[in-house]
């Protein structure tokens, strides 16, 4: 990407809503179009499992490599 003189090269979708919207930055909110939509995104990652998948399996193997030695 060489056209960051580009005005149309800062329009972008907020992750959120994916409403496209310039991007500023003196946005508080961004990478999202506002506040709320930032807010939004954080509930429904903090709802949904976003745990790593496997990790329980590492803390298995952590746990007989201990009671193997
Ligand atoms: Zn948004």
């Amino acid at each position: 990407m060489t056209d960051q003189n580009n005005p149309a090269a800062r329009v972008y979708a907020c992750p959120g809503c994916k409403t496209s919207i310039v991007w500023d930055s003196a946005n508080p909110a961004k990478p999202f179009c506002s506040e709320k939509c930032k807010n939004q995104d954080f509930i429904a990652w903090a709802n949904e499992d976003h745990a790593i998948p496997g990790s329980p399996v590492y803390e298995d193997i952590l746990s007989s490599d201990l009671e193997n030695h």
